[in-house]
């Protein structure tokens, strides 16, 4: 009983997180920079931001995580951090030998303002860049925003860095995935294969945090988009952008740089948001639905129609990240569930708030931004006792204390293997998760049936 001192009155809180539900930009922006190629992504503060951020990736993905920091001292934090991030490029490319160094802030070198445009500039002219390699970097200062806001700055600055229109454009869609696992960003692109769209995808985590064991320790893994595909970007004709808050900078920024229009999907986690992101592939690229994605599409609707009957009614609490969220209270409103509440420690603004009341109906309470915590969160489930909570390790607390079930969902999820192997985007992967939520709730029916009502059949 953890958690049996949040008491059930609400209070308004204005200068009080406790327990956020979110984890700082840096953390995605670290994650966008693994899906490039032979990238590094570069900490600019001290180790032990660098330290928390690794840690986060790693207990999360459970692979080990490679990054650097500018090991900000005292000196750095009063006279700036330029020498220590001009050194850093240096040792950088002599040890390691990346294509790419991937730089973010920290709250820390926010706070001093150091300019990294600036000092990219220097490292460039005095050589530290050797022919070939690139630096980049986007502004992450965490006392704003949350990672899924790290991983929008992080993808958009692979457009402001590599993108180009040349001025022949090529017959490929981009597709930026937004901040969804490994797993799904390997079914997006089966998804478009299967469908024969030629597509350039970036980041692409999938093959660099969901690798295999081979017993020989790869620096680089063999994953990860390349600079030259990123590049191309600026050359394809249309751009699919998933989850607003994710990817909607870096498709805005491929507009304006590189005259490349865009559309923006909900993630297409269940099967209207799948439907509309296959649908929309369909037009873009002018392709036909393959009979194989229609088979998949025909099994989710089988389980669907078979198990009604178990969903109907059951209410949920969901917290996690905001594009997850939307697409996920869509889904569970669809198989007549009454989704409750809904919170995101991401200042996702009135048009997240507006897209949950259209997906799951006026009456559910949305918080997010300042003061939306784990601990709000608990308190609005005390209330609503609600019969499944969805979200990610933080609310097994949450769960335990109310003996309700909690399906694992977002980020990070420390306590459990599954996310990075199996998706939950596309007909696949809303199969499985249907699949944890049945589950869930059957385990549960079980537990509590009196022996009289204890089925073997379901
Ligand atoms: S919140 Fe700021 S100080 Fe804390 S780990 Fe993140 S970047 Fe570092």
């Amino acid at each position: 009983m953890l958690l049996r001192h949040t008491p059930k009155k609400l209070e308004e809180r204005e200068a009080l997180t406790i327990n956020p539900a979110k984890t700082c930009q840096p953390v995605g922006a670290m994650y966008a920079a693994l899906g490039i190629h032979k990238c590094l992504p570069h900490s600019h503060g001290s180790q032990g931001c660098c330290s928390y951020h690794r840690s986060a990736l790693t207990r999360h993905y459970k692979e080990p995580v490679m990054a650097t920091t500018s090991s900000f001292t005292e000196g750095a934090s009063v006279f700036g951090g330029q020498a220590n991030l001009l050194e850093g490029i240096n040792n950088i490319f002599t040890v390691y030998d990346p294509d790419v160094v991937a730089v973010h802030t920290t709250c820390l070198s926010e706070v001093i303002g150091d300019d990294l445009n600036q000092i990219i500039r220097k490292a460039q002219e005095e050589g530290k860049i050797p022919k070939g390699k690139r630096v980049i970097h986007t502004n992450t200062p965490s006392f704003k925003g949350s990672h899924v806001t790290g991983f929008a700055n992080m993808t958009q600055s692979m457009v402001t860095y590599f993108s180009e229109n040349t001025g022949s454009r090529q017959k490929q869609i981009n597709l930026i995935p937004g901040f969804v696992e490994p797993s799904d960003m390997a079914e997006l692109k089966r998804i478009m294969s299967e469908m024969g769209v030629k597509s350039v995808m970036f980041p692409d985590t999938s093959g660099v945090l969901n690798g295999p064991m081979t017993g020989k320790f790869k620096m680089f893994p063999n994953g990860g988009a390349t600079v030259d595909q990123i590049k191309s970007a600026g050359d394809s004709f249309f751009t699919l952008a998933l989850g607003r808050t994710a990817s909607l900078p870096a498709a805005k920024s491929l507009d304006t740089k590189c005259k490349v229009p865009c559309e923006i999907l909900d993630l297409p986690i269940g099967l209207r948001a799948t439907d509309i992101f296959v649908d929309n592939l369909r037009k873009t690229a002018g392709v036909n639905v393959p009979d194989s994605i229609k088979f998949e599409r025909g099994q989710l609707l089988d389980v669907i129609t078979d198990m009604h009957q178990y969903f109907y009614g059951k209410k949920a609490a969901l917290v996690g990240d905001p594009d997850q969220l939307s697409s996920l209270a869509e889904f569970l409103t669809d198989l007549d569930m009454k989704v409750t509440v809904v919170v995101t420690g991401t200042p996702a603004g009135p048009k997240f708030e507006r897209r949950v009341h259209e997906a799951s109906g006026e009456k559910t309470t949305v918080k997010y931004g300042l003061g939306s915590d784990m601990f709000l969160f608990h308190q609005l489930v005390k209330n609503d006792k609600p019969d499944l909570i969805f979200g990610n390790t933080y609310a097994k607390y949450i769960a335990r204390d109310e003996d309700i079930p909690l399906i694992r969902t977002g980020f990070p999820i420390y306590d459990r293997i599954g996310h990075q192997y199996f998706p939950m985007v596309g007909y696949k992967g809303a199969l499985r998760l249907l699949e944890r939520v049945l589950s869930a709730v059957m385990d549960r029916q079980d537990r509590d049936a009196p022996e009289e009502r204890f089925e073997l059949v379901m």
